[in-house]
């Protein structure tokens, strides 16, 4: 079963408090993609620019990652500059250049559309719902926005909600979309605008599971040393998604073990810049997390 995303793939210059790395590979679907492909084979949608170096491009052919769908547009790679703080839960964007994103208009070429397992990445909802238009058959959507859009484009925004199953959101994004602060509130608003589950990001915290019929809470895995955040959101999504698409369990169990998958992928990332800690680690690594992030939360025994 394969995973399909549409998203960035980036240029990402980076400074956190353990250090700093300048334009290495970035973006929603390249974190996304990397993380799903240890479980299940996966096809990109997206653009990059003339200077897109092809060493990046090898790291995912090197895990089997179709790049049919990534288009070379003339002009330069969107590029994202930003900066955490001592607390590594807040980060400004410092630079943020669209380049050959603005304007974007998704092609899936022509195998891409029998897609079973969708996520929409972090993009403009206008290009989300053009993914949407093109595909024939569909048994899971899911959703990633930010701040951007749900300010700048939320009636697009709300049109693609009324089309997916689940939305990933950070907590921060929920309360700006539902308007509520308590975050409880907040997520079963957003349920009534569409997804049939919403999962709530929140950092170092962990993840919120919400349904009409259920909630589920999991802690992120402790860690000593968080040397760079930036994608860890986005490889919980490739985790948590490439998971339900190996198993095929969409049942609340099913659901609540893919999230403790995207935990663990989430977990490897932010321990080294950019995505190479997702080019160095093994999928026994994987699983040997996941059992111990499985006594980290039991108290059954
Ligand atoms: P995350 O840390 O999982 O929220 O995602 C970080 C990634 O999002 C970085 O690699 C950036 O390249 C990408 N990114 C930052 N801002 C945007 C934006 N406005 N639209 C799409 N992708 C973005």
């Amino acid at each position: 079963m394969s995973v399909l995303v549409v998203g960035t793939v980036a240029f990402d210059s980076i400074e956190t408090p353990s250090g700093s790395a300048e334009r290495i590979l970035g973006g929603s679907a390249s974190y996304f993609s990397l993380a799903a492909s240890f479980f299940t084979s996966v096809r990109i949608v997206g653009v990059i620019g003339q200077d897109f170096p092809q060493e990046y491009l090898e790291l995912f052919s090197q895990r089997q990652i179709d790049l049919e769908g990534v288009r070379r547009e003339k002009g330069d790679t969107f590029h994202w500059r930003g900066r955490y703080h001592e607390d590594i839960n807040v980060r400004d964007t410092l630079e943020l250049h669209l380049n050959v994103l603005a304007g974007f208009v998704p092609q899936l070429p022509e195998r891409y559309r029998d897609a079973e397992y969708v996520f929409l990445g972090n993009i403009d909802p206008v290009m989300q719902l053009e993914v949407l238009n093109q595909i024939r058959r569909m048994k899971l959507v899911v959703c990633d926005t930010m701040d951007h859009w749900i300010q700048g484009s939320v009636e697009e925004l709300r049109k693609v909600l009324k089309r997916i199953e689940m939305l990933v959101i950070n907590d921060s994004e929920a309360r700006l979309l539902s308007g509520y602060s308590n975050i409880v509130r907040a997520a079963r608003a957003i349920l009534k605008m569409g997804p049939k589950v919403v999962l709530i990001k929140r950092g170092e915290y962990g993840v919120l599971q919400f349904s009409d019929s259920s909630i589920f809470a999991t802690p992120a895995y402790p860690l000593e040393e968080v040397f760079d955040p930036t994608g860890a959101g986005d490889s919980f999504a490739g985790g948590f998604m490439g998971q339900l698409a190996r198993s095929g369990d969409h049942s609340q169990r099913g659901i609540r073990r893919a999230i403790v998958y995207g935990s663990v992928v989430a977990s490897f990332t932010v321990e080294d810049f950019g995505v190479k800690r997702l080019t160095n680690v093994s999928l026994p690594d994987i699983e040997a997390r996941y059992k111990s992030f499985t006594e980290l939360t039991d108290f059954h025994t």
